[in-house]
C-alpha cells in the first residue's frame, strides 16, 4: 500500500519543510524526531485503535448510494465520516495527536479551528483526557458557529476569539502560533489539517489514513477490488482528502478529484481557491502554494464555506496537483448548496457544506455506468442549518 512521499525535512517536491521561529525549533524538533516512533509503538497503535472503534465509531460506513449513483450514471460509494463521534473526519486526527502529546509529556492542550469541527475535536479529547484546552477561533466564526462554540465551552475548553484580519482561520492560526511560541515546554499545539510546519503535515496525513485503509477492504467486500475508477474529496487544508487517497496514490488507474472552494466564482476576488489562485510563499510554518498580492500580502480568502476559508493548502496537495496526479476543481458555493440539497433529497443525509463541495465536483465530470466513485463525505451539515435556511429564502 503506498505512502506520501515526504522527505526527511518535510518537502513533498518543492512543497513543505518547517519554517518557524527560533523559540519552536526545539519543539518542533523534538517532536520531528519522536512522531515517527511513537506512532508506531505497539502501545500507541492498540490504544488508538481501542478510541477509533469503540469511542469514535470506527469503521465508518461505506455506503452505496443508488439514487445518487442514479443521478451521475456511475457507482457512488459514501464514505460516511459524518457518522463519526462529534460529526467529521477531524475526531481521527485528534485522538491521534492528544495520545501523542500525552506521550511527549505535554499537559496543555492548544488549537485553531475554523468552523469549529476541529475545536470540538480538541474539546472532546481534551475532557477524553483531562487536559486544559485552549482553542483559538476568529471572532466572525465564533459569531457564525455558534453552536460548536457552545459544545466547546460545554466540555471544558476556554474559546478565545480572535480579533486581528479577517477575524477567521487564517488569524485564529496566528494567535494559536503565537501562544505556542509562550509556552513551548508544557504545550502541545494539536494542528486540524495537513498544514503547519514539518512534521505537522505527515502526521496528520498518517493519523487520517485510516479513511483509505478502511476503503479498500470495504471495497474488497462489496466490489470484489481494493481501488476504485475515481475518488472524490473537498480540500481546505487537506486532511479529509489526505486521509482518502493515502494508500491510493501510487495506483494510477486510481483517479483523483479534488475540490476546492471557488466562492462566488475563482476570477470574482471572492473564492478560497487556493490551488488556483496561489503562488508559492510561506504561510504558517510551511512552504506552499497561497492567495497572496502581487507584493506578498496574504488575501483573505472567502467561501460560503468557515472550514474551507484558508489561504493556504496543504504542501502535499499542492505537490500533487503540480505533477498532475490531482485533477482540482473549484467549485462554487451556488454549486455546493445546490450538491447539499440534492443529497438531502436523494438520500436523505445532510451533508456538512464542505463535504458539499466534494458533491459539487460530480458535475465537473463525465462518469461511464461501470466506474466506481468513492465520495468521502467529511462531516454532517448540523452545523450549517442556519446557513441552509438562510440560502433556501433567498434563492426561492
Ligand atoms: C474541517 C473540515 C473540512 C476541511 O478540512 P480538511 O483538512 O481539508 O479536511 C472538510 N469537511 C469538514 C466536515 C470539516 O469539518
Amino acid at each position: 500500500m503506498g505512502k506520501f512521499d515526504v522527505d526527511e525535512n518535510g518537502f513533498y517536491g518543492d512543497f513543505g519543510g518547517a519554517y518557524i521561529p527560533e523559540i519552536l525549533y526545539d519543539n518542533v524538533e523534538n517532536l520531528k524526531n519522536n512522531y515517527l516512533k511513537i506512532l508506531e509503538e505497539p502501545s500507541f497503535q492498540q490504544e488508538y485503535r481501542d478510541l477509533l472503534r469503540d469511542y469514535a465509531g470506527r469503521p465508518s460506513p461505506l455506503y452505496l448510494a443508488k439514487r445518487l449513483s442514479e443521478r451521475y450514471g456511475c457507482k457512488i460509494y459514501l464514505k460516511r465520516e459524518d457518522l463519526n463521534h462529534t460529526g467529521s473526519h477531524k475526531i481521527n486526527n485528534a485522538l491521534g495527536q492528544i495520545l501523542v502529546a500525552r506521550r511527549m509529556g505535554k499537559t496543555r492542550i492548544i488549537a485553531e479551528t475554523g468552523a469549529g469541527q476541529h475545536g470540538v475535536a480538541t474539546a472532546t479529547v481534551c475532557a477524553l483526557m483531562n487536559m486544559e484546552c485552549i482553542v483559538y477561533m476568529g471572532k466572525t466564526d465564533v459569531e457564525r458557529q455558534a453552536l460548536n462554540v457552545q459544545k466547546m465551552e460545554m466540555l471544558g475548553a476556554k474559546v478565545v476569539p480572535v480579533t486581528s484580519g479577517n477575524m477567521t482561520l487564517k488569524d485564529a492560526t496566528n494567535e494559536a502560533i503565537r501562544d505556542w511560541c509562550c509556552n513551548p515546554a508544557d504545550t502541545f499545539y494539536i494542528i486540524g489539517s495537513t498544514i503547519g510546519p514539518h512534521p505537522y503535515p505527515d502526521m496528520v496525513a498518517r493519523l487520517q489514513s485510516v479513511i483509505s485503509e478502511e476503503i479498500r477492504h470495504q471495497l474488497k467486500e462489496k466490489e470484489g477490488r481494493e481501488t476504485p475508477d475515481y475518488l472524490v474529496a473537498c480540500v481546505g487544508g487537506g486532511s479529509n482528502a489526505a486521509g482518502t487517497i493515502y494508500h491510493f496514490v501510487d495506483e494510477p488507474q486510481v483517479k483523483i478529484i479534488l475540490a476546492e472552494a471557488g466562492g462566488k466564482g475563482v476570477d470574482t476576488g471572492e473564492s478560497a481557491a487556493t490551488i488556483h489562485l496561489g503562488r508559492l510563499g510561506i504561510i504558517h510554518g510551511c512552504k506552499t502554494l497561497i492567495m497572496q498580492s502581487e507584493d506578498g500580502q496574504i488575501e483573505e480568502p472567502y467561501s460560503i464555506s468557515a472550514g474551507l476559508d484558508y489561504p493556504g493548502i496543504g504542501p502535499v496537495h499542492a505537490y500533487h496537483a503540480s505533477i498532475g496526479r490531482t485533477d482540482v476543481v473549484a467549485v462554487n458555493d451556488d454549486e455546493a448548496m445546490e450538491a447539499a440539497f440534492e443529497l438531502t433529497r436523494l438520500e436523505g443525509i445532510i451533508p456538512a457544506i464542505e463535504s458539499a463541495h466534494a458533491l459539487g465536483a460530480l458535475n465537473h465530470k463525465q462518469f461511464k455506468p461501470d466506474d466506481v466513485v468513492v465520495l468521502c463525505l467529511s462531516g454532517r451539515g448540523d452545523k450549517d442549518m442556519e446557513t441552509f435556511i438562510q440560502y433556501k429564502a433567498i434563492s426561492c
